[in-house]
C-alpha cells in the first residue's frame, strides 16, 4: 500500500477504530466544474504534507484509533447505487460505535449519510458550513443535487435542526426560507448553547473558504472565510456530541491537485480530532 491509498496515520482496522474515514468519489450532479470524484485520493495524497500532531487539540493522529476504509465502489453516473452504498457504510460504522467521516465527492453525498445517522441518533442536528445555501427545491428540475441537498436534509431532520454557517450565496427563495426558519448562525460561539447535548452531524463544504485559499472546488464563491475562521468554527464545536461528518467539494486540478489539497486534508484532520475528542467525552 503506498501513501496515497490511506490518510495520514490511519493505521487502525475498521473493527477497532474510533473514527473511520470513507472516500466517496461521486460528482454526478456537479453543475459547474466536475472532478470532486478525485477529491478523496487528493486528500490522502496531501495529508502527507501535514503533521500528525495538532496543538489546539493537543492530540496526535498516531495515538488515535483511526481507520481509512478506502473509497466506496460507486459510479459517478449512478446516484441510486451511490446513495445505497453510502447509507449502508455509515450505518455499519455507527453500529461499530465509531464515527464515520466522509471525504467527498460532491455535496449530495451528505444526504444518505445524514439519513443513516439520523436513524441511529434521534434528535440529530445538522451543522452545515458552506458558501451556498443548498436549499433549492430543485435545480433545473432535478430534486437530488448538490444544490438541493440541504433542502432534502431539512425535510429529513426538521427546519429547527439545521444550522448554517458561512453562507453568502443563494437564490431569493433560499434566503427567504433560511430567514423564515432562522437557520443562519453568524456568531459561531453560540453553537454550543443552541445545540446543547443533541447529537451533531457536521458537514463542511470546502467552498465556505475564500477561493483565494480554496480555489480547487466545484463552485468557487468569492467573499469567503479564512482558514483560521473555519478552524475557529470547528473548535467552537468542541464539547458537542459530534457523531458523524463530512468534508466535501474538494475538486483537485488534474493529477494530484494543487496546494489547496493541503487545506482540504487539514480540514479533514481537524474534523478527525474534533470527533475523536467528542467520542471520548
Ligand atoms: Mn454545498
Ligand atoms: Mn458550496
Amino acid at each position: 500500500m503506498n501513501a496515497h491509498q490511506r490518510y495520514l496515520g490511519a493505521d487502525s482496522s475498521i473493527d477497532e477504530a474510533d473514527v473511520v474515514l470513507v472516500g466517496v468519489p461521486f460528482d454526478g450532479t456537479a453543475s459547474f466544474r466536475p472532478g470532486a470524484r478525485f477529491g478523496p485520493q487528493g486528500i490522502r495524497f496531501w495529508s502527507d504534507a501535514l503533521e500528525t500532531y495538532s496543538r489546539p487539540f493537543n492530540a496526535d493522529l498516531e495515538d488515535l484509533k483511526l481507520a481509512d476504509a478506502g473509497d466506496l465502489r460507486i459510479l459517478p453516473a449512478d446516484w441510486q447505487r451511490a446513495a445505497g452504498e453510502i447509507h449502508q457504510t455509515v450505518e455499519k460504522i455507527l453500529q461499530l460505535e465509531a464515527v464515520p467521516i466522509m471525504m467527498g465527492g460532491e455535496h449530495l453525498i451528505t444526504l444518505p449519510a445524514v439519513e443513516a445517522t439520523a436513524a441511529a441518533f434521534p434528535g440529530l442536528v445538522v451543522v452545515h458550513m458552506d458558501a451556498h445555501m443548498d436549499l433549492r427545491d430543485d435545480y433545473e428540475g432535478v430534486g437530488l443535487s448538490h444544490a438541493t441537498v440541504m433542502r432534502r436534509v431539512m425535510e429529513k431532520v426538521g427546519s429547527d435542526s439545521l444550522l448554517q454557517y458561512g453562507i453568502r450565496s443563494g437564490t431569493r427563495e433560499e434566503w427567504a426560507l433560511s430567514d423564515e426558519n432562522d437557520t443562519l448562525i453568524s456568531d459561531i460561539e453560540t453553537f454550543p448553547d443552541i445545540i446543547g447535548d443533541r447529537p451533531v452531524y457536521l458537514s463542511i463544504d470546502l467552498d465556505v473558504l475564500d477561493p483565494s485559499i480554496m480555489p480547487e472546488t466545484g463552485t468557487p464563491e468569492p467573499g469567503g472565510i479564512s482558514f483560521s475562521q473555519l478552524h475557529k468554527a470547528i473548535l467552537a464545536c468542541r464539547g458537542l456530541h459530534v457523531v458523524a461528518g463530512d468534508v466535501v467539494e474538494y475538486c483537485p486540478i488534474p493529477g494530484w491537485g494543487g496546494p489547496s489539497g493541503a487545506v482540504a486534508a487539514k480540514v479533514v484532520r481537524e474534523l478527525i480530532f474534533l470527533t475523536a475528542e467528542s467520542r471520548n467525552l
